[in-house]
Protein backbone atom coordinates (compact mmCIF):
# COMPACT_ATOMS: atom_id res chain seq x y z
CA UNK A 1 0.00 0.00 0.00
CA UNK A 2 1.41 3.67 -0.76
CA UNK A 3 1.62 6.13 1.49
CA UNK A 4 -0.83 8.28 -0.46
CA UNK A 5 -3.60 4.80 -0.19
CA UNK A 6 -2.73 4.94 3.71
CA UNK A 7 -2.67 8.08 3.81
CA UNK A 8 -6.24 8.02 2.14
CA UNK A 9 -7.63 5.45 3.83
CA UNK A 10 -6.61 7.06 7.67
CA UNK A 11 -9.01 9.79 6.30
CA UNK A 12 -11.77 8.12 4.95
CA UNK A 13 -11.84 6.13 8.08
CA UNK A 14 -11.66 8.79 10.44
CA UNK A 15 -14.29 10.33 7.83
CA UNK A 16 -16.56 7.65 8.47
CA UNK A 17 -16.17 7.33 12.02
CA UNK A 18 -16.88 11.11 12.17
CA UNK A 19 -20.18 10.83 10.40
CA UNK A 20 -21.26 8.20 12.39
CA UNK A 21 -21.13 10.69 15.62
CA UNK A 22 -22.95 13.11 13.77
CA UNK A 23 -25.85 10.98 12.94
CA UNK A 24 -25.83 10.21 16.49
CA UNK A 25 -26.13 13.37 17.65
CA UNK A 26 -29.16 14.16 15.02
CA UNK A 27 -30.68 11.15 16.31
CA UNK A 28 -30.61 12.50 20.10
CA UNK A 29 -31.60 15.91 19.02
CA UNK A 30 -35.07 14.63 17.96
CA UNK A 31 -36.88 15.69 15.04
CA UNK A 32 -36.74 19.19 13.77
CA UNK A 33 -38.90 21.60 16.14
CA UNK A 34 -40.68 23.95 13.57
CA UNK A 35 -44.04 25.29 12.54
CA UNK A 36 -44.66 25.41 8.60
CA UNK A 37 -47.45 27.85 7.21
CA UNK A 38 -49.63 25.93 5.22
CA UNK A 39 -52.10 28.69 4.45
CA UNK A 40 -51.92 32.21 4.57
CA UNK A 41 -52.67 35.26 2.22
CA UNK A 42 -49.18 36.38 1.36
CA UNK A 43 -45.59 34.81 1.53
CA UNK A 44 -42.77 34.41 -0.95
CA UNK A 45 -43.02 30.66 -1.61
CA UNK A 46 -43.61 30.36 -5.24
CA UNK A 47 -44.23 26.91 -4.92
CA UNK A 48 -47.35 27.64 -2.85
CA UNK A 49 -50.89 29.55 -3.49
CA UNK A 50 -52.30 32.52 -1.56
CA UNK A 51 -55.51 32.79 0.04
CA UNK A 52 -57.15 34.16 2.91
CA UNK A 53 -57.13 31.43 5.79
CA UNK A 54 -55.09 29.90 7.98
CA UNK A 55 -53.20 26.65 8.27
CA UNK A 56 -50.34 25.47 9.86
CA UNK A 57 -47.88 22.11 11.02
CA UNK A 58 -46.62 22.36 14.18
CA UNK A 59 -43.95 19.93 14.49
CA UNK A 60 -42.42 19.92 18.26
CA UNK A 61 -41.69 17.66 20.72
CA UNK A 62 -42.10 14.91 18.97
CA UNK A 63 -45.35 15.69 18.07
CA UNK A 64 -46.93 16.56 14.52
CA UNK A 65 -50.36 18.89 15.05
CA UNK A 66 -52.33 20.20 12.23
CA UNK A 67 -53.48 23.58 13.82
CA UNK A 68 -56.51 24.79 11.39
CA UNK A 69 -57.41 23.55 7.54
CA UNK A 70 -57.55 26.49 5.78
CA UNK A 71 -60.65 28.16 3.21
CA UNK A 72 -60.98 25.98 0.53
CA UNK A 73 -59.74 22.21 -0.13
CA UNK A 74 -57.87 22.64 -3.42
CA UNK A 75 -55.24 25.33 -2.39
CA UNK A 76 -55.03 23.31 1.27
CA UNK A 77 -54.29 19.75 -0.88
CA UNK A 78 -51.86 21.69 -3.27
CA UNK A 79 -50.24 23.45 -0.62
CA UNK A 80 -49.64 19.86 1.76
CA UNK A 81 -48.65 18.39 -1.17
CA UNK A 82 -46.28 21.03 -2.11
CA UNK A 83 -44.74 21.07 1.34
CA UNK A 84 -44.24 17.19 1.27
CA UNK A 85 -46.65 16.78 3.95
CA UNK A 86 -47.95 13.32 5.14
CA UNK A 87 -51.37 14.45 6.74
CA UNK A 88 -51.59 10.20 7.07
CA UNK A 89 -48.80 10.92 9.75
CA UNK A 90 -50.73 13.03 12.33
CA UNK A 91 -50.89 13.44 16.00
CA UNK A 92 -53.78 15.25 16.16
CA UNK A 93 -55.81 18.22 14.17
CA UNK A 94 -56.96 21.25 16.12
CA UNK A 95 -59.75 23.73 14.88
CA UNK A 96 -59.41 26.92 15.98
CA UNK A 97 -62.98 28.24 15.58
CA UNK A 98 -65.85 28.02 13.40
CA UNK A 99 -64.78 30.28 10.42
CA UNK A 100 -64.49 28.66 7.30
CA UNK A 101 -61.80 30.44 6.14
CA UNK A 102 -59.99 27.91 9.07
CA UNK A 103 -62.10 24.80 8.52
CA UNK A 104 -62.80 24.05 4.83
CA UNK A 105 -59.57 21.89 4.03
CA UNK A 106 -60.77 19.37 7.01
CA UNK A 107 -62.61 17.23 4.39
CA UNK A 108 -59.02 17.21 2.43
CA UNK A 109 -57.47 15.98 5.79
CA UNK A 110 -60.34 13.32 6.20
CA UNK A 111 -59.80 12.21 2.92
CA UNK A 112 -56.64 11.01 3.74
CA UNK A 113 -57.04 10.22 6.94
CA UNK A 114 -60.25 9.80 8.27
CA UNK A 115 -59.76 8.34 11.84
CA UNK A 116 -57.45 11.31 13.14
CA UNK A 117 -58.44 12.95 16.64
CA UNK A 118 -59.38 16.29 15.55
CA UNK A 119 -59.86 18.88 18.76
CA UNK A 120 -62.42 21.60 18.06
CA UNK A 121 -64.03 24.40 20.44
CA UNK A 122 -67.26 22.92 22.18
CA UNK A 123 -70.69 25.30 21.73
CA UNK A 124 -74.09 24.57 22.32
CA UNK A 125 -75.74 24.05 18.25
CA UNK A 126 -72.02 24.24 16.84
CA UNK A 127 -71.49 22.52 13.31
CA UNK A 128 -68.60 20.15 15.00
CA UNK A 129 -71.59 18.36 17.07
CA UNK A 130 -73.02 18.80 20.54
CA UNK A 131 -74.91 16.61 23.03
CA UNK A 132 -77.35 18.06 25.71
CA UNK A 133 -79.60 16.28 28.22
CA UNK A 134 -83.34 16.42 26.83
CA UNK A 135 -84.41 18.38 30.23
CA UNK A 136 -83.26 21.38 28.58
CA UNK A 137 -86.47 21.77 27.49
CA UNK A 138 -89.43 22.52 29.06
CA UNK A 139 -92.49 19.97 29.00
CA UNK A 140 -95.80 20.53 28.20
CA UNK A 141 -97.41 16.88 29.39
CA UNK A 142 -101.12 17.65 28.94
CA UNK A 143 -100.14 17.71 25.10
CA UNK A 144 -101.61 14.88 22.97
CA UNK A 145 -98.34 12.19 22.48
CA UNK A 146 -98.17 13.55 18.63
CA UNK A 147 -97.64 17.03 19.52
CA UNK A 148 -94.76 16.29 22.06
CA UNK A 149 -90.95 15.58 21.21
CA UNK A 150 -90.34 12.02 20.73
CA UNK A 151 -93.31 11.30 21.50
CA UNK A 152 -93.24 12.62 25.10
CA UNK A 153 -90.38 10.52 26.01
CA UNK A 154 -87.24 11.88 24.63
CA UNK A 155 -83.67 10.03 25.05
CA UNK A 156 -81.92 10.89 27.68
CA UNK A 157 -78.90 12.74 25.98
CA UNK A 158 -80.06 14.49 22.75
CA UNK A 159 -77.12 14.82 20.39
CA UNK A 160 -76.85 17.09 17.38
CA UNK A 161 -74.65 16.32 14.64
CA UNK A 162 -71.57 17.79 13.20
CA UNK A 163 -70.97 18.94 9.63
CA UNK A 164 -67.88 16.21 9.13
CA UNK A 165 -70.46 13.15 10.07
CA UNK A 166 -68.09 9.95 11.35
CA UNK A 167 -65.41 12.37 12.51
CA UNK A 168 -63.70 11.94 15.04
CA UNK A 169 -64.13 15.09 17.36
CA UNK A 170 -62.66 15.70 20.50
CA UNK A 171 -64.87 19.09 21.91
CA UNK A 172 -62.84 21.28 24.10
CA UNK A 173 -65.12 23.31 26.87
CA UNK A 174 -62.77 25.06 28.70
CA UNK A 175 -58.53 25.23 28.94
CA UNK A 176 -57.36 22.15 29.14
CA UNK A 177 -53.79 20.10 28.91
CA UNK A 178 -54.63 17.41 26.67
CA UNK A 179 -50.82 15.93 26.08
CA UNK A 180 -48.40 16.62 28.93
CA UNK A 181 -46.81 20.24 27.74
CA UNK A 182 -49.75 21.00 24.91
CA UNK A 183 -52.73 22.76 26.04
CA UNK A 184 -55.85 24.11 24.06
CA UNK A 185 -56.59 27.40 25.44
CA UNK A 186 -60.79 27.74 25.26
CA UNK A 187 -61.49 31.63 25.01
CA UNK A 188 -65.22 33.05 24.04
CA UNK A 189 -64.95 35.99 21.87
CA UNK A 190 -67.07 38.89 23.05
CA UNK A 191 -66.58 41.76 20.47
CA UNK A 192 -69.37 42.63 18.20
CA UNK A 193 -70.32 40.43 15.64
CA UNK A 194 -68.32 37.04 16.94
CA UNK A 195 -69.98 37.45 20.53
CA UNK A 196 -70.20 34.03 22.14
CA UNK A 197 -67.71 32.31 19.13
CA UNK A 198 -65.46 30.40 21.16
CA UNK A 199 -61.96 29.92 20.07
CA UNK A 200 -59.55 27.72 20.81
CA UNK A 201 -55.37 28.29 20.70
CA UNK A 202 -52.66 26.04 20.97
CA UNK A 203 -49.63 25.94 23.35
CA UNK A 204 -47.00 24.19 23.86
CA UNK A 205 -44.43 24.56 26.27
CA UNK A 206 -41.00 24.03 25.37
CA UNK A 207 -37.62 24.57 27.35
CA UNK A 208 -37.40 27.97 25.78
CA UNK A 209 -40.98 29.40 26.70
CA UNK A 210 -44.16 29.18 25.71
CA UNK A 211 -45.08 28.50 21.95
CA UNK A 212 -48.18 30.16 20.95
CA UNK A 213 -50.39 29.11 18.11
CA UNK A 214 -53.81 31.39 17.44
CA UNK A 215 -56.13 30.99 14.55
CA UNK A 216 -58.11 34.28 14.52
CA UNK A 217 -57.52 35.56 18.04
CA UNK A 218 -61.36 36.91 18.16
CA UNK A 219 -60.81 36.73 22.05
CA UNK A 220 -58.21 39.21 21.93
CA UNK A 221 -54.94 38.44 21.24
CA UNK A 222 -54.16 40.28 24.61
CA UNK A 223 -56.94 37.77 26.73
CA UNK A 224 -54.94 34.76 25.00
CA UNK A 225 -51.39 35.84 25.70
CA UNK A 226 -52.83 36.43 29.13
CA UNK A 227 -54.33 33.30 29.72
CA UNK A 228 -50.88 31.97 28.29
CA UNK A 229 -48.44 33.23 30.71
CA UNK A 230 -50.18 31.46 33.39
CA UNK A 231 -49.79 28.20 31.78
CA UNK A 232 -45.44 29.76 31.37
CA UNK A 233 -45.13 33.32 32.12
CA UNK A 234 -41.87 33.28 29.33
CA UNK A 235 -43.89 33.71 25.85
CA UNK A 236 -41.27 32.76 23.36
CA UNK A 237 -42.63 32.65 20.21
CA UNK A 238 -46.29 33.70 18.92
CA UNK A 239 -47.64 32.67 15.27
CA UNK A 240 -50.79 33.18 13.69
CA UNK A 241 -53.52 35.83 13.31
CA UNK A 242 -53.84 38.48 15.68
CA UNK A 243 -57.62 40.21 14.61
CA UNK A 244 -56.31 43.38 13.86
CA UNK A 245 -56.74 43.42 9.85
CA UNK A 246 -59.64 46.56 10.21
CA UNK A 247 -58.23 48.26 13.84
CA UNK A 248 -57.35 51.76 13.88
CA UNK A 249 -53.85 52.94 14.65
CA UNK A 250 -54.77 53.57 18.54
CA UNK A 251 -55.82 49.88 19.21
CA UNK A 252 -52.67 48.51 17.36
CA UNK A 253 -50.62 50.49 19.40
CA UNK A 254 -51.97 49.42 22.72
CA UNK A 255 -51.74 45.94 21.30
CA UNK A 256 -48.04 46.53 20.30
CA UNK A 257 -47.05 47.59 23.37
CA UNK A 258 -48.91 44.69 25.36
CA UNK A 259 -47.48 42.12 23.43
CA UNK A 260 -44.03 43.83 23.70
CA UNK A 261 -44.07 45.22 27.30
CA UNK A 262 -46.94 43.71 29.64
CA UNK A 263 -46.12 40.47 28.18
CA UNK A 264 -42.73 40.87 27.11
CA UNK A 265 -43.26 38.33 24.36
CA UNK A 266 -39.52 37.45 22.97
CA UNK A 267 -40.32 36.33 19.19
CA UNK A 268 -43.67 37.33 17.09
CA UNK A 269 -44.26 35.35 13.63
CA UNK A 270 -47.76 36.73 12.78
CA UNK A 271 -49.78 36.21 9.92
CA UNK A 272 -53.66 35.35 8.27
CA UNK A 273 -56.16 38.59 10.00
CA UNK A 274 -52.72 40.48 11.90
CA UNK A 275 -53.43 43.42 9.10
CA UNK A 276 -51.17 45.29 6.93
CA UNK A 277 -50.49 48.09 9.28
CA UNK A 278 -50.17 45.51 12.24
CA UNK A 279 -47.11 43.45 10.42
CA UNK A 280 -45.64 47.17 10.01
CA UNK A 281 -46.17 48.07 13.55
CA UNK A 282 -44.57 45.08 14.99
CA UNK A 283 -42.24 44.99 12.63
CA UNK A 284 -41.29 47.88 13.65
CA UNK A 285 -41.54 47.56 17.73
CA UNK A 286 -39.78 43.55 17.18
CA UNK A 287 -37.05 44.26 14.90
CA UNK A 288 -35.02 41.19 14.42
CA UNK A 289 -37.50 39.20 16.84
CA UNK A 290 -40.20 39.71 14.06
CA UNK A 291 -39.71 36.42 11.96
CA UNK A 292 -41.29 36.18 8.71
CA UNK A 293 -44.23 34.13 8.34
CA UNK A 294 -45.77 33.92 4.67
CA UNK A 295 -47.13 30.89 3.39
CA UNK A 296 -44.53 28.31 2.89
CA UNK A 297 -42.30 29.75 5.22
CA UNK A 298 -41.14 27.12 8.43
CA UNK A 299 -40.62 28.89 11.57
CA UNK A 300 -37.57 26.94 13.96
CA UNK A 301 -38.93 27.00 17.46
CA UNK A 302 -37.85 25.44 20.43
CA UNK A 303 -33.96 24.43 22.06
CA UNK A 304 -31.43 26.64 19.89
CA UNK A 305 -33.39 26.66 16.70
CA UNK A 306 -33.58 30.58 16.87
CA UNK A 307 -30.19 31.26 16.50
CA UNK A 308 -29.32 29.85 12.52
CA UNK A 309 -32.14 32.11 11.86
CA UNK A 310 -32.17 35.42 10.19
CA UNK A 311 -35.10 37.30 11.13
CA UNK A 312 -36.72 40.44 10.25
CA UNK A 313 -35.94 41.16 6.40
CA UNK A 314 -37.32 38.49 3.58
CA UNK A 315 -34.01 36.15 4.38
CA UNK A 316 -32.46 34.91 1.58
CA UNK A 317 -32.70 31.33 3.45
CA UNK A 318 -35.04 31.25 5.65
CA UNK A 319 -35.78 27.85 8.23
CA UNK A 320 -36.71 25.46 5.73
CA UNK A 321 -34.32 26.36 3.40
CA UNK A 322 -31.60 26.50 6.11
CA UNK A 323 -33.01 22.21 6.68
CA UNK A 324 -32.83 21.14 2.90
CA UNK A 325 -29.24 23.05 2.75
CA UNK A 326 -28.24 21.39 5.13
CA UNK A 327 -29.04 18.37 3.92
CA UNK A 328 -28.22 18.74 0.69
CA UNK A 329 -24.67 20.05 2.33
CA UNK A 330 -24.13 16.79 4.53
CA UNK A 331 -25.06 14.57 0.88
CA UNK A 332 -22.17 16.00 -0.87
CA UNK A 333 -19.68 15.54 2.00
CA UNK A 334 -20.87 11.66 2.36
CA UNK A 335 -18.01 10.72 4.67
CA UNK A 336 -17.54 13.50 7.16
CA UNK A 337 -14.33 14.39 5.22
CA UNK A 338 -14.67 17.79 3.86
CA UNK A 339 -15.76 18.51 7.88
CA UNK A 340 -12.81 16.89 8.71
CA UNK A 341 -10.27 18.67 6.23
CA UNK A 342 -12.04 22.18 7.70
CA UNK A 343 -11.76 21.35 11.35
CA UNK A 344 -7.80 21.21 10.80
CA UNK A 345 -7.57 23.55 8.77
CA UNK A 346 -9.45 26.09 11.29
CA UNK A 347 -9.04 26.14 14.60
CA UNK A 348 -12.58 24.90 15.79
CA UNK A 349 -15.04 28.13 15.53
CA UNK A 350 -16.64 26.51 12.39
CA UNK A 351 -18.16 22.84 12.40
CA UNK A 352 -20.43 20.38 11.90
CA UNK A 353 -23.17 21.01 14.61
CA UNK A 354 -24.60 24.46 13.44
ZN1 LIG B 1 -62.33 33.91 12.34
ZN1 LIG C 1 -59.66 33.74 10.00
Amino acid sequence: MTQFMKLLLAGTITGVVMMTAAIGTAAAAGPENRITILYDAFGKDASMRKDWGFSALVEIDGKRILFDTGNDREIFAANVKAKNIDLANLDFVALSHRHSDHMAGLAHVLSVNPKVKIYAPKEGFGIYGSSLPSSFYRKAEALPQDMRYFDGKPPEIMTFGSAWQGANFELIDKTTEIVPGITLIALVSEAPGTRELKELSLAVNTPDGLVLVVGCSHPGIDKIVEAAATINPKIHLIAGGFHLVVASDDAISKIVATLKDTFKVENIAAGHCTGEPTFAALKQAFGDHYIYAGVGTSLATGSGAGAGQRRGEAPALDAEDLVSYRRLAAREDPFGLATWRRRLANTGSDGAKR
